[in-house]
């Protein structure tokens, strides 16, 4: 674009540095560009289009969750997470969104229950990490996961090059291995994935153990069955060396059973991978209630019982709805009850 105007093209390498390496929020700052191109730049382009108008802080303020409103009036989420100690190198994951709504329609997700509205941009994907990037300067940014709103393989040109401007090293340098992508189990994109020479990591989202089950679960199921599931994945760990995460998210009486469990560990038998329990958060859906602890501890060792790695997700944030989705419903209802702009403090 700067070239399109005409001005020599080391301004777009500076501008490149001011927004990712200074974190910089108006083209006032950028003190090493011609005050005409720092105008022009002002009156035609915008550096931040996201409008965080929510913002929740949980108890032990280690999850913060922003409601962002995109230029067009249409919300998404991004969450950040706190992990270690002060002292000890304290560090961030940033949970992005790659669309506002998601046409996946998965019955338990929030997200998925109002409906798809449009695909994110690229600068929109990673805007939401720069403004964690700004707001948290003082900590890095360790791991970027695409698990917000939306399905991100869906909106495959948009994630990679989200994926690319995060991971340059004239910016934000988050090594690819340092970012994963989660999926609804859109075959194609995965395929695609293991091609592109990038060391990101793959997160899927099974919740099933058998197609009936993940039919009713994830609608996707029925064009892409787990048999062609499961062999992208394979494809994908013989062309990156990376071991997929298969998520599975506990519901009580729908997936939780030990059974179900054996089940889950007869279909991934030898395959190079790791199993991520993730307690439920409770939706309006009275159809999917959380497994109680004891149920998803009962899961972990049913599994582990059979030589399958399972790890328990700790469930963090809950008390600021965290989940996929659940703070722009939240919202929405407010908004529906008169309440919206009353910017009452959200912080727990
Ligand atoms: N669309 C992608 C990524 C976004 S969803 C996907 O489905 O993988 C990120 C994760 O949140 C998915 O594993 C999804 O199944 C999970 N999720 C959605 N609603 C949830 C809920 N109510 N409780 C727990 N996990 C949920
Ligand atoms: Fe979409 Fe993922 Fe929610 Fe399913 S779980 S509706 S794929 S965001």
């Amino acid at each position: 674009m700067v070239e399109s105007w005409c001005e020599p093209g080391f301004h777009a390498d500076q501008i490149w540095r001011w927004l990712y390496c200074s974190y910089a929020s108006s083209f006032d700052e950028m003190s090493d560009l011609p005050l005409r191109l720092r105008k022009r730049l002002g009156e035609q382009t915008k550096i931040q289009t996201l409008n965080p108008v929510k913002e929740l802080t949980s108890t032990d303020r280690k999850t913060r969750k922003i409601l962002f409103q995109l230029y067009d009036g249409r919300e998404i989420e991004s969450v950040s997470m706190l992990q270690g100690r002060a002292g000890e190198g304290v560090r961030h994951t940033i949970c992005v969104s790659a669309m506002a709504g998601c046409p996946i329609g998965c019955p338990f997700c929030a997200t998925g229950q109002e409906g798809f509205e449009r695909v994110l941009s690229a600068g929109e994907i990673v805007e939401q990490v720069m403004y964690f990037a700004r707001v948290l300067r003082e900590h890095p940014v360790a791991n970027i996961v695409f698990m917000g709103m939306g399905e991100p393989l869906a909106n495959y040109d948009a994630t990679l090059k989200a994926i690319r401007t995060l991971n340059s090293p004239d910016g934000l340098n988050i090594g690819a291995r340092h970012m994963t992508v989660s999926t609804s189990g859109l075959v194609p994109g995965i395929k695609r994935l293991a091609r592109e020479g990038l060391q990101v990591g793959l997160a899927v989202s099974l919740h099933a153990p058998d197609d009936s089950l993940r039919s009713r679960l994830v609608p996707l199921n029925k064009r892409y069955p787990l048999k062609e599931l499961l062999a992208a994945c394979s494809d994908f760990f013989a062309a990156t060396g990376r071991r997929v995460t298969f998520e599975y998210t506990l519901f009580q009486g729908v997936n939780d059973s030990p059974d179900q469990a054996r089940q889950l560990a007869g279909l991934v038998r030898g395959m190079n991978c790791h199993i991520n329990l993730i307690p439920a958060n409770q939706t309006d859906s009275s159809a999917f209630r959380p497994s109680p602890v004891r149920n998803v501890v009962r899961f972990q060792h049913e599994l582990q019982r059979h030589k399958v790695n399972a790890t328990i997700r700790r469930s963090a944030g809950a008390d600021i709805h965290a989940g996929c989705g659940q703070l722009r419903n939240r919202a929405e209802t407010e908004r529906a009850n008169g309440m919206a702009h009353k910017r009452r403090s959200l912080r727990t």
